[in-house]
């Protein structure tokens, strides 16, 4: 017998399926991680043992005009070494959030050609959510730990000895980060101190 029934993959990382109930306004996913142990953020054990197991209601990105909850069945793990009790990670969420990666870069992504209100409003979630997830979009990455010195040189020294190739990216203390590894011992230091200021860091 023919039906309209058809599958499509959840595509949320980790999350194994145990359930789908498809609703006339919503379609919910029952689901739990598919890991079997956690690593201890303590003492970075594996641990199998389960200490509480909660359920938790997840909004996701709508499907064909229909809000996505996915239920997930938490669990709490207990460390065999050290008996510490922690949650497990939450990589298709992030820690403590209610709503999904992919809802909050859809709502951010949507954002960017419409009013935060509108857009609210189409998935029926929070303004403040929708400026949540375009901050968290659209954040500078984190710093690196040692600040760069030379920014953007790309091959333009051909003084010798010390010659430069082409270089992407950027440079620390004077050393370009190379984009080929042809041509070993390339350095700059020499070179770009020997460059006038004004053109040292705009090539
Ligand atoms: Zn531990």
């Amino acid at each position: 017998m023919q039906t309209q029934a058809i599958t499509v993959e959840l595509r949320l990382p980790g999350l194994a399926v145990w359930g789908v109930e498809e609703r006339e306004d919503a379609v919910e996913v029952v689901a739990q991680y598919a890991a079997t142990d956690a690593e201890c953020p303590r003492c970075q054990q594996p641990t199998w043992q389960v200490h509480q197991t909660h359920r938790q209601y997840k909004r996701d990105a709508q499907l064909w005009g229909k809000q996505v909850w996915i239920l997930i069945w938490k669990r709490r793990f207990r460390c065999r070494r050290c008996r510490y009790v922690f949650m497990e990670p939450d990589p298709s969420c992030g820690r403590r959030r209610r709503t999904t990666h992919r809802l909050r870069e859809t709502v951010a992504r949507q954002a960017e050609d419409a009013t935060v209100r509108t857009v609210s409003r189409w998935h029926a979630v929070s303004e403040g959510l929708v400026q949540r997830g375009w901050l968290e979009a659209h954040l500078a990455p984190a710093v690196a730990p040692t600040p760069h010195v030379l920014i953007g040189l790309d091959g333009f020294c051909v003084r010798r000895p010390a010659r430069c190739g082409p270089a992407s990216g950027t440079s620390r203390r004077g050393i370009l980060s190379r984009s080929s590894p042809a041509s070993a011992s390339w350095t700059c230091s020499a070179c770009s101190n020997a460059m006038p200021t004004a053109t040292r860091s705009t090539r």
